[in-house]
């Protein structure tokens, strides 16, 4: 059994106090902990596969505000030193920052057991300074002075010992909110300061990193704290004392992945949540994803485990993706990539696509699997949309592209026998060298690929293929038993490999005339990836079934479905082919608009237009490893001469220069963004692609 997580368990330490806030808001702030602990914190950790527990929160004890903080401070750093000991990260949430006193004197006395010479540091994340001069009575300083007290300014009664920190230990990220007393204060202690303006500049990954990274240096050990009023209001509403403008709660939690796995981070803190301001719970959620986000597992283990508890039928490029936005996906390192591949077609629409997510999210908490033993309100809104588009009598709705292959495998054979006449158990099916239709055991039975197919016979009788782009090879193949032609009108997984004109139209009219069902694969080439809604139509060909896949669930699910007319459709009764799965509702409300997207963008023109430019740009690179350019529309392949390197290699070059693609077929470098890309990012490809092959090109060894 690998290991499975070596990082160190969470413990949550709840205080529910708000002692240290304006009066107007303590109850919201003591309601912190309990709200967060009931929206599922512990489990948006463990999520991460880390060991995680609430160990218990803190409630003060009865008396007059200033009098009750400070043996609740006492008790915090008592439990935050004990859990630091005992080997565990705690993670103090607590209603308002007053609580930063307490936690950080318990974990700078932890530190001084472990590393008596150490220095402890803290980053402090926040909108405001928090080492107030003013002075506003007591309740007011107590309010104000968590970083203070620290420092061993004001207010004793927080600071208590000698357990002080060092002001060139301390770096506050995020201040836009400082009066002028507090800046003079803070440039006079030698506080490093990244404000608001150099975050903007920056990004405030760079900037965390490079906080972390002077404090790994400097410190034994460190701490760091985060007051949500550091967060955009309109992200965390939920905050006493909110200041506008701010970092995007995206961009936070993204900022803070993996933290929790710093070698020197002693605990972590995130304080001033007040859900008596929340709107729609954004802050709560926010709260959960930023603690998942800092104790995610980082790539290397990620890739570890995956390689370890996984079969290793696939060899994934390194990058660990972790999130994506229309062309671009990001990592778990924050590396920023455009995405020239789209996950084999899938993501069409780019990725979290905010009409596509929003229908999915409506559905799935309306009703998302319902099995077809029932109707349903969205499957034949679906239905009709697919009729209306393609012009087909009927749809077959499944999920993965394969069982649509298989649904017309089937209907085909069905066909066959009852209307065509085929004696029993005799029907063919003729696909074609060089194809793709999926990896079932009948599919791989089709395949001329090895690979696919090697020690997963015996296969299905009746499976037969011809070269691909040969209409009479096609012509001579087929007898009196054939039931259908499969045909993808481009090859995509063989090479994106293009057929000579007029190819499809010969083998329709050769299927018409000889009563054979002429299907095309489509899971690839439709919905607008070759520039016309379906490849097909680029030859003026109507096939008798049409296989969609693939972007048809909008880049969220797998949806996929065979088209065709009554005749053929209409061998299926009753409980004789289906799926729990297919036409679900949640799956045909994105399917239903991602079809609405696709026409009102009119993403085929588009399509067709940018592959034009991308065609045409690479068609300039004069590298001399480049042996072909071909596709159509947003449909590329790049084939490299494979004596002198192959698509693989370019493929990782290319990712070290931020753009994504993948090899096929060894030596083609498969071309296919979303096909909502713009065109300044196809030039940047194109810039990263030249880059890529010239590297190539100069690593090859020099003849004599
Ligand atoms: N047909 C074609 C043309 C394909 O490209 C693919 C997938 N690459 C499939 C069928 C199979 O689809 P899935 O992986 O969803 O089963």
């Amino acid at each position: 059994m690998p290991e499975m997580n070596a990082a160190r368990p969470i413990r949550i330490i709840g205080v529910a106090s708000g002692l240290g806030a304006p009066a107007w808001a303590r109850p919201g702030c003591a309601q912190g902990p309990e709200v967060l602990r009931r929206a599922g914190l512990v489990s948006a950790v463990r999520r991460n596969g880390r060991a995680a527990r609430w160990q218990e929160t803190l409630q003060p004890i009865d008396a007059p505000g200033a009098d009750a903080l400070p043996p609740l401070l006492n008790v915090l750093a008592e439990r935050v030193e004990r859990a630091v000991l005992a080997g565990a990260l705690p993670v103090v949430v607590g209603g308002d920052q007053s609580i930063a006193a307490g936690t950080w004197r318990g974990a700078m006395h932890a530190a001084a057991q472990r590393a008596p010479e150490g220095d402890f540091g803290l980053l402090w994340i926040d909108a405001h300074a928090d080492a107030h001069t003013r002075r506003g009575g007591e309740v007011c300083n107590l309010a104000a002075m968590p970083l203070a007290a620290l420092l061993g300014l004001h207010v004793a009664a927080l600071s208590e010992d000698d357990a002080h920190l060092h002001a060139r230990n301390v770096i506050i990220v995020g201040l836009r909110s400082a009066d002028d007393d507090e800046t003079r204060l803070l440039r006079r202690l030698g506080v490093k300061v990244y404000d608001q303006q150099e975050i903007d500049r920056r990004g405030l990954r760079n900037v965390l990193e490079e906080a972390t990274r002077r404090l790994s240096a400097a410190t034994a050990s460190f701490g760091v704290s985060i007051d949500l009023d550091v967060v955009d209001p309109a992200d965390a509403p939920a905050v006493s004392t909110p200041a506008s403008y701010g970092i995007p709660g995206d961009v936070l939690c993204e900022a803070v992945r993996g933290l929790c796995d710093e070698p020197k981070l002693c605990a972590l803190e995130v304080a001033e949540f007040n859900p008596a301001h929340d709107v729609d719970d954004r802050t709560a959620r926010l709260v959960l994803a930023l603690l998942e986000s800092a104790t995610a597992a980082g790539e290397r283990d990620l890739r570890r485990w995956e390689y370890e508890c996984g079969a290793h039928n696939y060899r994934p490029l390194p990058p660990v993706l972790t999130h994506g936005r229309g062309c671009h996906v990001w990592d778990t390192e924050g590396r920023r990539y455009l995405d020239m591949m789209s996950a084999y077609s899938a993501v069409s629409f780019g990725h979290a696509h905010p009409r596509l997510v929003n229908a999915l999210i409506q559905q799935a908490g309306r009703l998302a699997v319902a099995s077809r033993a029932y109707h349903n309100d969205r499957l034949p809104l679906l239905l009709r949309k697919l009729h209306e588009v393609f012009g087909y009598e009927a749809a077959l709705p499944v999920n993965t592209g394969l069982e649509a292959v298989e649904t017309a495998i089937k209907a085909a054979r069905r066909w066959a026998y009852r209307v065509k006449g085929v004696p029993a158990d005799a029907a063919e099916i003729i696909a074609c060298d060089g194809n793709f239709h999926g990896r079932s055991t009948t599919i791989v039975g089709l395949s001329s690929i090895p690979e696919y197919r090697d020690g997963f016979g015996p296969f299905p009788p009746g499976l037969l293929r011809v070269p691909f782009g040969d209409a009479a090879a096609l012509a001579a193949a087929i007898t009196p038993n054939t039931a259908a032609f499969l045909v993808e009108p481009i090859q995509g997984e063989g090479g994106i490999v293009v057929p000579p004109a007029g190819y499809l139209a010969a083998c329709a009219d050769i299927c018409r005339e000889r009563g054979v069902l002429l299907i095309c694969d489509e899971v690839q080439t439709g919905l607008g990836r070759t520039g016309r809604l379906l490849a097909s139509q680029h030859d003026g060909v109507r096939p008798d079934g049409v296989i969609l896949g693939k972007a048809l669930g909008g880049g969220l699910l797998p949806v996929s479905a065979f088209l065709a007319d009554r005749r053929v459709m209409d061998v299926f009764g009753p409980g004789e082919h289906g799926s729990t799965f297919g036409g679900n509702p949640l799956a045909a409300s994105v399917a239903f608009e991602a079809l609405s997207l696709l026409l009102e963008e009119d993403l085929a023109a588009r399509s067709a237009e940018l592959g034009d430019y991308l065609l045409a740009r690479l068609h300039q690179l004069g590298s001399p490893l480049i042996r072909d350019v071909r596709g159509r529309g947003l449909f590329i392949g790049l084939e490299v001469d494979g004596r002198y390197t192959d698509a693989r290699q370019v493929c990782l070059k290319l990712l070290a220069r931020g753009v994504l693609t993948m090899d096929t077929r060894r030596t083609v470098l498969r071309l296919a963004p979303p096909l909502v890309v713009e065109r300044a990012q196809l030039d940047e490809a194109v810039l990263a692609i030249a880059g890529a092959l010239d590297e190539v090109e100069q690593e090859l060894p020099r003849a004599a």
